[in-house]
């Protein structure tokens, strides 16, 4: 179990307050101006040693995703940081808690990431529904300014560099990197086709990176605490301290940092109480927010929570936001609602995902009810493989994952539904 000593996330649960003077006690912006010293390229390459991989979902190395970055942006084509606070993924409830609690590592963080990157600004692009967080965020963000910690001369670093939050309107669409960026120019929230990648053409069509906020929060400790330290933690290829969320059918659900790679099975026993009704009446887990396909009970307890640990048994770490359901759950219900989810949040553009994802909600539902034939699932399967891959951004397989999932390890529950209710149990021919 991580030790408190090594926890990056010290006022997590919000047991002290947020504001400047606080966060300075806890160790924040702490000669900031002196890690900045260091020099760009010696940070990114910190950040590289430490095999931090980004925190939002894709897992994509964040020293690598810093570096594509122009080295000498031009005067008319400034380059910008642009930071993703929409966590809008079912189950996903750790980037609110950092802005809640510990505002002032995302800031700090955002200067020193800003900075590596030769960045003119950073852009938080907060949730819309975070109303209560939006406050506190703007209220940090203005303490750092009158502090001298950014603006002109940031922290006497000798580096100019401004931070902007942007509150969003609440469309999930909005936390894909490019939609985010539309939406920040002040149009309609809907994915970019790619290439080009934002780090060429970004923000107004300037180089820009997008990050998720706990990818930039803990910046400011690994370069204080050492890449060594930060890699000493998890498996290779999985390195560091992660925020879990754990909600659904445990004692105590929690939002908690701890080592990549702990079991399933320890993250629950030790954080959140146990299993409801003890690990016999574990029926099935969605490990990575709710757009990764679903885990049996056998196959997850006694899997490490990290990227290749979740790859292995045919799931995925996203945003290591493990939703736990218990044998009281309709398993088949459960995952119609995300498909409605999906179909509610289709931006429209590509026609695999606008068409796909209501036809796969409404041949659920019709599942849920058992009101469907046997050859349907084997069709519903092939829909979700045709939507897959075949779309513009990756919502397409947010909503076909989930589903295949399902078929994968509940078949049989799905043709006892349809049996029930007098279907055809015999594929046509
Ligand atoms: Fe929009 Fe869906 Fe296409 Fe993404 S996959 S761009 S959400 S229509």
């Amino acid at each position: 179990m991580l030790a408190d000593k090594d926890r990056i996330f010290t006022n997590l649960y919000g047991f002290q307050p947020w504001n400047l003077k606080s966060a300075q006690m806890r160790g924040d912006w702490d000669k900031t101006k002196d890690l900045m010293k260091r020099g760009q390229d010696a940070i990114i390459e910190e950040i590289k040693a430490s095999g931090l991989r980004g925190r939002g979902g894709a897992g994509f190395p964040t020293g690598l995703k810093w570096s594509f970055m122009p080295k000498e942006p031009r005067a008319d084509r400034p380059s910008f940081l642009v930071i993703n606070a929409d966590e809008s993924e079912p189950g996903s409830c750790k980037d609110r808690e950092i802005i809640r609690h510990d505002p002032h590592k995302l800031i700090e963080g955002a200067l020193i990431a800003g900075f590596a990157m030769r960045a003119r600004a950073a852009y938080i692009y907060i949730r819309g529904e975070f109303i209560r967080e939006a406050e506190t965020l703007f209220a940090a963000v203005q303490e750092a300014y009158d502090a001298g910690l950014l603006g002109k001369n940031a922290a006497k670093s000798g580096y100019d560099f401004d931070v902007f939050v942007h509150r969003g309107a609440g469309a999930y669409i909005c936390g894909e990197e490019t939609a985010m960026i539309e939406s920040l120019e002040g149009k309609k929230g809907q994915p970019r086709l790619k290439p080009p990648f934002p780090a060429g053409a970004g923000l107004y069509g300037c180089p820009t990176t997008v990050n998720n906020v706990e990818s930039i929060a803990v910046v400011p400790t690994i370069l204080r605490r050492g890449a060594s330290w930060f890699s000493s933690f998890g498996r290779e290829n999985n390195k560091g301290t992660k925020l879990f969320q754990i909600s659904g059918h445990v004692n105590t659900p929690c939002v908690v940092e701890e080592e990549m790679g702990i079991t399933f099975r320890e993250l629950i026993d030790k954080h959140c109480g146990g299993i409801r009704g003890g690990w016999d009446n574990l029926l099935a887990v969605i490990p990575g927010g709710s757009s990764v396909p679903l885990v049996p009970a056998a196959e997850i307890m006694d899997c490490p929570m990290d990227f290749d640990g979740l790859k292995a048994v045919g799931s995925g770490l996203g945003t290591a936001a493990a939703i736990v359901m218990d044998k009281s759950t309709d398993v088949v219900q459960a995952i119609s609602r995300i498909s409605y989810f999906y179909k509610h949040e289709s931006c429209g553009q590509c026609t695999p995902c606008r068409e796909g994802t209501g036809w796969m909600w409404r041949v659920m539902e019709r599942l849920r009810t058992g009101d469907a034939d046997i050859g349907e699932i084997d069709t519903l399967y092939d829909v979700t493989k045709q939507v897959e891959g075949h779309t513009i951004c990756a919502l397409g397989d947010a909503a076909a994952w989930p589903i295949q999932g399902l078929i994968k390890h509940f078949r049989p529950e799905i043709e006892r539904r349809i049996r029930d209710n007098g279907g055809v149990l015999e594929a046509a021919e």
